[in-house]
């Protein structure tokens, strides 16, 4: 079958071209799209060369993972707890001349393998099998530990990324709605980097604002087609990992979640951290929330009717957003407290919830203003 190749590298402006002092990093070279069987003929071209090792979890192991094995004689590990266990992975990989890691999986077990490539520094190669979030390309990893927790590593992109629509396809609505949210999540995360910029004169990049825009653009698209009762339809899971993509590309250009991570996504830490929230669902609440303290106290907001708080609410239901996180039972009053603490697991990254501070009765007031009170009552 034929593969469509994207070398993403070639369209991404130097940094002296930008003028804006970020390291435009570029290491994600090439975008393929076809069945990851025949893309996996094109990796030595790019660069990424045997021997191979394949990290995947069970799932993405039967999926995907044991075809891979097989066709490039590689070597399969499957990850089977969500811990990093370092003298494993050193006894493992470090011991062994690999080459090339490649990734098969979703969230959890591509950010291991992401931060395994870095560590041992070896090229990287990303086949996701669900659209889930955007950190297929970013430059850093949410990892546990048995010691720390929850923590972001540096990490390295991805050389090489597959997109395979069928395998894309296979994912569970909740995974793939859950990436629709982390996607509408930079409606508010941009205006969020805005505010830094104009307020607190943060550095800023256009050529991230253009990626951005741009993953904005595409996730839309993707609920448009939800419209016409295409739901997993390939315009919408294509669209959709494009977005995803998109928004990892912003934050490789600048080596940092700055572009793609704002108000929304402390809001919806909350959520994920005590009620096991999925991350896009969670950052979607958040973006709802987020979106209408900017429409009521940053007047750089969009103007755009497509963009607005009640216009992400409306793209959340259609996308079941809002039932799945219905499905938690988050008390309203937890619901108020992600509001009111949401910018204390971020202290130094400015966003409109440091600069409005929401006390408990503006937080109610965003809630009840957006009907997201009633709505998950
Ligand atoms: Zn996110
Ligand atoms: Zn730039």
């Amino acid at each position: 079958m034929s593969i469509k190749i994207v070398e993403l590298h070639k369209k991404i402006p130097g940094q002296k071209e930008c003028g804006c002092g970020f390291p435009h990093d570029k290491s994600l070279r090439v975008l393929l799209y076809g069945d990851f069987e025949s893309a996996l003929n094109y990796l030595k071209e790019f660069n990424a060369s045997p021997p191979y090792a394949i990290i995947c979890d069970d799932t993405t192991y039967a999926l995907v993972g044991k075809r891979v094995e097989k066709f490039l004689e590689a070597k399969a590990f499957i990850i089977t707890s969500k811990y990093f266990n370092e003298q494993y992975w050193e006894n493992l990989l470090a011991k062994r001349n690999y080459n090339t890691i490649i990734g098969v999986g979703g969230g959890t077990v591509l950010d291991m393998a992401k931060y395994l490539s870095y560590i041992y520094n070896l090229t990287y190669v990303a086949i996701p099998t669900a659209p889930t979030n955007d950190g297929i390309v970013s430059p850093m990893s949410v990892i546990f530990t048995e010691k720390t927790g929850r923590r972001t590593f540096k990490a390295k992109s991805p050389s090489i990324v597959v997109i395979d629509y069928n395998v894309l396809s296979s994912a569970p609505w909740t995974l793939i709605a859950s990436g629709i949210g982390d996607a509408l999540a930079k409606i508010v995360s941009i205006k969020d980097w805005e505010l830094g910029r104009d307020e607190l004169n943060e550095p800023y990049c256009k050529t991230a604002e253009y990626f951005l825009v741009r993953a904005i653009f595409l996730v839309l698209e993707a609920i448009a087609s939800l419209n016409k009762n295409m739901k997993k339809s390939e315009e919408c899971v294509i669209n959709l990992i494009n977005s995803l993509l998109s928004s990892g590309i912003a934050m490789m250009i600048v080596q940092s979640s700055r572009p793609a991570t704002g108000s929304e996504h402390l809001i919806g830490r909350h959520l994920e951290l005590n009620f096991g929230v999925p991350h896009g669902i969670a950052s979607a609440f958040g973006s709802i929330i987020a979106a209408r303290a900017h429409e009521l106290y940053n007047p750089s907001w969009w103007k755009e009717n497509i963009l607005s708080s009640s216009a992400i609410f409306s793209y959340c239901k259609q996308s079941e957003i809002l039932s799945i996180l219905r499905s938690y039972q988050v008390p309203t009053n937890k619901l108020i407290e992600s509001v009111i603490i949401g910018k204390t697991y971020r202290p130094n990254r400015y966003t409109i919830l440091h600069k409005i501070n929401p006390t408990r009765e503006i937080a109610i007031k965003l809630l009840e203003d957006t009907n997201l009170i009633h709505e998950l009552a």
